[in-house]
C-alpha cells in the first residue's frame, strides 16, 4: 500500500502545530471541490482541536460547493480585504492547500509573502515552489483530499474525523478523480472511501449535490461549448473549446460554470489533447487535458506560464484570446508525432 507521509513529515506538522494559536488555511482561485474540500477538512479538524482557524480563499468558490460543512464561515479577499489583511496579520501559520506557486492567489498570494507567519504547503501538484517553510507535496496521489486524510490519521488524530469533516473529504477525492476517472488506480484511495463510507456519509447525496445542481443557464453553456465552441482537429488528435466573454455573459456565466467541460473535447475518440480558452476581464484562462504520456503540465508551464498535473493543466494568458489559441495551434505541429503515439505507463 503507498505511503506518502514518513515520520518528519508527522513530526514537522507536530511541531509546528505546538507552536502555533492562530492559523489560516488558503488555497487557490477558481477553487474546485479538492481546493474547498481540503480546505475545511482541515480548517474542521484544527477547530476541534481548538485551534483559532480562519479559511481565506482569493475568490469566491462555485454555488455547487456551498452545502459543505463549514462553506459559510469562508472569508472571501476579494470581497472583505481588509479584515482578511488583518486576520493574516495577527496568524502565525499559513497552511496552504491544494496548489503550489503562491502566484495561483493573485493579491491574496502577495499578502501571505509579506506575511512573517510560517507557511506550509500541503499539496499534490507537479513543481511545488521553494517559498514555503515546509513542503508536503506528492504529485502520485489522488486529491489534496487524499493526502489530508493521512496526515490527519497518521499524527495519531484518526478518531476526529466525523462524518463532516468525511464528506469534506469524500468531495475532494470524488471531484479531483472525475468520480474516478483518473488519478485512482491505487488501491490506498479505495480504503480511504471506504472509511469515509463507515463514518456515514451518503455518496449518492453528495453525487447530487455537486453534480446534479446545473442552472439551465449552465447546462445551456455546456450545450453551447461542445456544440458552437468545439473546434476538432484530428489529424493532430487534439481538439479545443472557445468561450468568449460575449458568450459567458450569453449564458449568464457564474464561477464554477465552466467546471468539466474541457473534459467533454477529451472525450472524443483518438483525442488526446484538448484545451478551453476562456475569455475573462484582462486575461484567458486555459484548460488542458490530456490522455497518457502526453504531459499538460509541461504544455502550460513551458509555454503559458502556468502548470499543474500531468493530465491536468491551466494557466492564465495576458493576451487576447486570438493570440492565446493562435500560440496553442503553432505548438500543435511540434507535438503531432507524440499525440499520435500516446500510451500509457
Ligand atoms: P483547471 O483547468 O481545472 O482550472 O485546472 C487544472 C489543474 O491545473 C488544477 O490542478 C489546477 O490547480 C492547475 N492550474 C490551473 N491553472 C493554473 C495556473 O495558472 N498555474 C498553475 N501552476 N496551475 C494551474
Ligand atoms: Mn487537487
Amino acid at each position: 500500500m503507498e505511503n506518502y507521509l514518513d515520520n518528519s513529515d508527522i513530526n514537522k506538522i507536530r511541531e509546528v502545530l505546538d507552536n502555533s494559536g492562530k492559523i489560516i488555511i488558503t488555497t487557490h482561485t477558481n477553487p474546485d471541490g479538492d481546493a474547498i474540500g481540503a480546505s475545511l477538512a482541515m480548517f474542521l479538524y484544527l477547530k476541534k482541536r481548538g485551534f483559532t482557524v480562519r479559511v481565506i480563499i482569493p475568490d469566491p468558490y462555485p454555488e455547487f460547493l456551498a452545502w459543505m460543512p463549514g462553506a459559510a464561515e469562508i472569508m472571501i479577499f476579494e470581497k472583505l480585504s481588509g479584515p482578511c489583511r488583518g486576520f493574516i496579520q495577527e496568524s502565525d501559520l499559513i497552511i496552504c492547500v491544494d496548489f503550489n506557486n503562491l502566484s495561483r492567489l493573485n493579491e491574496l498570494g502577495n499578502e501571505i509573502s509579506r506575511s512573517d507567519s510560517v507557511k506550509i504547503l500541503i499539496d499534490h501538484h507537479l513543481n511545488p515552489a521553494e517559498e514555503f517553510n515546509y513542503r508536503i507535496s506528492f504529485s502520485k496521489i489522488s486529491s489534496t483530499s487524499e493526502l489530508v486524510y493521512d496526515l490527519i490519521s497518521e499524527s495519531g488524530y484518526k478518531d476526529m474525523i466525523d462524518r463532516d469533516i468525511a464528506a469534506c473529504l469524500y468531495t475532494g477525492i470524488v471531484t479531483d478523480t472525475g468520480s474516478f476517472s483518473y488519478s485512482c488506480n491505487y488501491v490506498k484511495t479505495y480504503l480511504i472511501i471506504a472509511e469515509l463510507f463507515r463514518l456515514g456519509i451518503d455518496g449518492e447525496h453528495i453525487h447530487r449535490l455537486v453534480y446534479d445542481t446545473y442552472s439551465e443557464s449552465r447546462l445551456r453553456l455546456l450545450g453551447y461549448a461542445v456544440s458552437g465552441g468545439l473546434n476538432v482537429l484530428p489529424e493532430f488528435h487534439a481538439a479545443y473549446i472557445v468561450l468568449t466573454k460575449d458568450d459567458l455573459e450569453r449564458f449568464n456565466y457564474k464561477n464554477g460554470d465552466t467546471e468539466g467541460v474541457v473534459n467533454y473535447a477529451l472525450s472524443i475518440r483518438d483525442i488526446n489533447l484538448a484545451a478551453l480558452f476562456m475569455e475573462r476581464e484582462d486575461y484567458v484562462k486555459v484548460s488542458f487535458r490530456s490522455k497518457g504520456n502526453f504531459s499538460v503540465d509541461r504544455l502550460a508551464r513551458e509555454h503559458f506560464g502556468g502548470g499543474g498535473h500531468s493530465n491536468a493543466s491551466g494557466a492564465n494568458c495576458y493576451m487576447s484570446v486570438k493570440e492565446t489559441v493562435n500560440r496553442f495551434l503553432a505548438l500543435l505541429p511540434e507535438f503531432r508525432n507524440k499525440l499520435t503515439h500516446v500510451y500509457n505507463d
